[in-house]
């Protein structure tokens, strides 16, 4: 079985997963992904009833079989404890006629913690110990985490990544383009070995700019020679990223068959609210290592560039931008869907080489019709406009008396209209705290609000009977330590002075 990982885009390279997570990117801008993917199957009958940290345990043993069981197990104790205000993790809850996977109740309130607490912990365990051929020239090195956010990601790093050893972590948000409580977050966050700073563009240009720093081999001299300092991501691009997500694919279902929803076996659709296509294709890979997943349903917001793609098999991210309520789905350029078309068409790295350079070249590309075709055998999809978005929380609180962010609301209204395939239960994963957006969700369900947004999240919590989580509503009095705002062209030199400081 092959373990080792290469580029979407080549197979030059041969690395392991600890190589893999250190180096985020491949060297010629693909994504790292490898040929073993499913080789190992995961049988999820005995994890029934198990807690998240054994079901965690078992599938990243089989997803990154470079780490031993004692460093995994290390991992994901530190990851995966009493910072989460939910025992379960990622809890499963019935909505209705169908269910709702809880992904927000880790330290920043939103799902990217699932990934980003133990990403920290994996990049500790790539700087020496086997599987390193560098062996002690690494151990001295030192690692600088670099990330564009939209919103969430900034902030789950952060927490992941503030003070651990050996590691910076330097992050960009565009700057007036997220919400008040994200922007406090970050701005917040203390730490040695912190940057935060927000940039004059939107996302994808913060985005842009951090792939080309990434490829900047003059700056990557002189980062090594000054310092020993290598870049890398916690972007949802690194494997680090993606394959802890595919824990709770599992662990949803195992809580399914525990409740008595299904039998092991039988098929689940999951519906997802879709940015940057990490979430949805850690479904996939849940479904290569035996999961039976019958659907994945991609729920976008207005910025629907996966609907058309999955609707004409045409990607064209030449379209108006539009700023939404779900600034985290805001994303004209959804990364890992490479991931998705290189499994798809068996490995075929020369076509998902022409198909990125058409992205950057021409803006857009389209795939043959059958590869189409067989992407939709199991991928479905919808999107929502802001006033379905907003009619979603309400219609949600309605029926159910629970209350969703903008971002879960995308999914929950492309779940309502959707046809239900006969006999298949389905799961709506829930990406973050309604608390996150207070004045967006306070202003959906008819609260009249007229204060900060910690005013909305009181408004909020009494009129649910819910209460706002102590890390958003502590946010009121924290001291802002990040003040900085820079044009795109300033970013590279911002991000080697914050290297050198490491
Ligand atoms: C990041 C994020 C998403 C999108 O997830 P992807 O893995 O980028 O598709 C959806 N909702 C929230 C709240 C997020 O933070």
């Amino acid at each position: 079985m092959s373990t080792t990982f290469h580029s979407t885009r080549g197979n030059d390279e041969a690395l392991t997963g600890r190589q893999a997570i250190r180096q985020g990117l491949a060297g010629d801008g693909g994504l790292f992904v490898s040929d073993g993917l499913g080789d190992r199957q995961v049988d999820v009958a005995p994890m029934v009833g198990q807690p998240y940290q054994a079901i965690a345990r078992r599938v990243l043993g089989v997803l990154l079989p470079d780490f031993s069981a004692t460093e995994l197990d290390a991992c994901v104790r530190a990851a995966y404890g009493a910072q989460w205000l939910d025992p379960a993790i990622t809890p499963l809850k019935p909505l209705g006629d169908d269910y709702i996977l809880e992904l927000f109740n880790g330290p920043t309130s939103a799902f990217k913690d699932v990934a980003l607490q133990i990403l920290p912990q994996f990049m500790a365990r790539t700087a020496s110990g086997d599987g390193n051929p560098a062996g002690d020239a690494a151990a001295r090195e030192k690692v600088m985490v670099l990330t564009a956010t939209s919103g969430d990601t900034g902030k789950a790093a952060l927490a992941g990544f503030a003070d651990t050893a050996g590691t910076g972590i330097t992050v960009f948000y565009p700057e007036g383009k997220v919400s008040e409580v994200q922007r406090l977050q970050m701005t917040t966050q203390a730490g040695s070995n912190v940057s935060v700073c927000a940039v004059r563009g939107n996302f994808d240009d913060a985005q842009s700019a951090v792939k080309r720093i990434f490829g900047d081999r003059d700056l990557a001299a002189r980062l090594e020679d000054g310092n020993h300092v290598s870049l890398s991501s916690a972007n949802s691009i690194n494997v680090g990223r993606l394959v802890p997500q595919v824990v709770y694919y599992f662990s949803a279902y195992a809580q399914l068959v525990g409740r008595g929803a299904i039998e092991a076996g039988d098929e689940v659709e999951f519906v997802v609210p879709t940015g940057n296509f990490g979430d949805i294709l850690a479904g996939y890979y849940a479904k290569r290592l035996g999961l039976p997943v019958g659907r994945l349903t991609v729920a976008s917001d207005r910025n629907n560039v996966l609907f058309d793609f999955l609707t004409t098999g045409t990607y064209d991210r030449e379209r108006p931008f539009f700023e939404t309520t779900s600034p985290s789905m805001d994303i004209l350029v959804s990364s890992n869907l490479e991931r998705m078309l290189y499994y798809f068409s068996d490995g075929d790295t020369d076509l998902v080489r022409g198909l990125m350079d058409d992205l950057r070249g021409k803006g857009s590309f389209s795939v043959p019709d059958a590869l189409l075709r067989r992407i939709r055998t199991l991928f479905s999809c919808g999107w929502a406009d802001e006033g379905q978005v907003s009619r979603a929380i309400a219609d949600c609180w309605k029926r159910n008396r629970y209350v969703i962010d903008p971002h879960t609301a995308c999914g929950y209204h492309v779940m309502a209209h959707a046809p239900r395939q006969a006999g298949m239960p389905r799961v709506l994963l829930s990406t973050a705290s309604p608390y996150k957006f207070p004045r967006v969700v306070c202003w959906a369900l008819g609260l009249t609000t007229t204060g900060t947004d910690f005013e909305c999240m009181d408004r909020l919590a009494e009129a649910s009977g819910t209460k706002a989580p102590g890390n958003l509503r502590g946010l009121e009095h924290a001291t802002e330590r990040h003040t900085h705002v820079i044009d795109i062209a300033g970013m590279a030199d911002y991000v080697r002075n914050a290297s050198l400081r490491l």
